[in-house]
């Protein structure tokens, strides 16, 4: 089954806000086993919302509209998919009085121009909006349904998730739509791609799609079937042959976090953790007490972004820092074993690279970066060439050295 997804906004259009609905939208649709060829933006223009909204009602079953439902005269989605489908507006005194109910609650004034907001088209489903004014609406002709959403994500994501998604189960066909995330590091999109083409090339159900977000990979195996045994039946045999293939990139499923999985390897062994970190100037020792829970394997991490604070702090030799520089395998090791000593940890990790836009040398370009991990089962230095601007460096450079301890620790390196 088809769907398609229009986002309406001029602001969309300026570049003034970004179209994170859409995003949403596509990873919830695929999630249901819907395809999406086609994702649309309008701007706030009765003519030209109508000519898109026409275009998608004939080639997807379900078509699915964010923004413009507004009070005001330039929100235009209802009347435009109102007038499109032939449908009349009437004035739903329950509908106002939800409306009514809500902005009480609110500190804004109640205007006439909320009334608007009460306008429903003729047999359409009305979904509540706890979060706002604007309620959603879905319209079912035939096999075909049409579904407006407010635009702000805040209120659209849980009417979506409440409201929208068991209509579309509904109208998918009765039975069950499970996923699983592999949660993959350490490779990239291009070359997971290759490694999976013919999985890839074969599916349908469970169907795989590749997600791509800074320095980690997601694979999420969708199954539909009729009861969630056979659903984890169909995943189990491809999640082998892809855990097969790629082995431990995968470092997690679902919600486990890179920070999280390496946290419980550390409480398994009894190891307590220590960070120094220079071009990270604290990225790492933050993305690891991010995890819940953290303290009872992180007591100290060092920032020491000066070479007088990683000769004070850590202890890192004069000799290494004259003769290495800072940016070095030598001086990386000597900022972990430094770490080390001073927090009476048992597994450190240092960082220290260039982040840029200054300070790259043809011999230490922006984006080298040297990453040292000590523990009681083993070590390793690592230079890293990263890509990409100064946060995306730091980003990086933080996660691949969480990778790091987590493969020494599994006896991976
Ligand atoms: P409102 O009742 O707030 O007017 P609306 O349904 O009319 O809601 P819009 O006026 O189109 O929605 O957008 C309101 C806000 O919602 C925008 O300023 C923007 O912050 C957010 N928003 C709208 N569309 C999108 C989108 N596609 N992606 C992300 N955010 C969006």
């Amino acid at each position: 089954m088809i769907a398609e997804i229009i986002a309406v906004g001029t602001e969309l259009l300026l570049g003034q806000i970004v179209n994170t609905n859409a995003q949403f939208l596509s990873q919830e649709l695929a999630s249901l086993g819907l395809d999406v060829y086609h994702h649309t933006v309008v701007g706030d223009n009765r003519e030209r919302l109508i000519q898109v909204f026409q275009q998608a009602w004939e080639r997807a079953q379900i078509v699915i509209l964010t923004g413009g439902l507004g009070p005001t005269t330039d929100d235009l989605t209802r009347e435009g998919i109102a007038a499109a489908l032939g449908r009349p507006l009437r004035f739903r005194d329950d509908v106002w009085q939800e409306i009514k109910g809500h902005m009480h609650r609110g500190s804004s004034p109640i205007t006439e121009n909320n009334r608007r907001q009460a306008m429903v088209p003729d047999g359409a489903i009305v979904f509540s909006n706890s979060r706002g004014t604007a309620p959603g609406l879905a319209i079912r002709e035939a096999d075909r349904l049409a579904v407006l959403l407010p635009g702000p994500p805040r209120e659209m994501r849980p009417m979506f998730r409440e409201q929208v998604r068991p209509l579309l189960l509904e109208m998918i066909g009765h039975g069950v739509i499970l996923s699983r995330s592999l949660r993959v590091v350490g490779i990239g999109e291009s070359a997971l791609e290759e490694q999976i083409a013919d999985l890839i090339a074969a599916q349908s159900n469970p169907t795989i799609a590749l997600y791509a977000s800074l320095g980690e990979l997601q694979i999420r195996l969708t199954a539909k079937a009729e009861n969630e045994k056979n659903a984890w039946d169909m995943i189990k045999p491809i999640e082998e042959a892809i855990r097969e293939r790629i082995g431990t990139a995968i470092y997690g499923v679902d919600d486990d976090t890179l920070p999280g999985v390496l946290g419980k390897l550390l409480q398994e062994r009894g190891f307590q953790l220590t960070v120094a970190e220079s071009c990270t100037g604290g990225l790492l020792g933050s993305m690891i007490t991010s995890v819940p829970g953290s303290s009872a394997y992180f007591g100290a991490g060092f920032i020491t972004y000066s070479n007088e604070s990683k000769q004070q702090m850590l202890g890192v030799p004069a000799a290494i820092l004259a003769k290495h520089g800072a940016v070095s395998a030598a001086c990386a090791r000597a900022m972990a074993q430094g770490a080390l000593k001073a927090s009476g940890a048992q597994v450190s990790i240092a960082i220290t690279g260039i982040a840029g836009p200054d300070g790259g040398t043809p011999q230490k370009p922006v984006g080298t970066v040297y990453v040292a991990v000590l523990s009681p089962v083993g070590e390793v230095v690592q230079k890293l060439a990263l890509r990409g601007e100064r946060a995306a460096v730091r980003e990086r450079s933080a996660k691949t050295a969480i990778n790091m301890a987590r493969l020494l620790l599994l006896g991976e390196l």
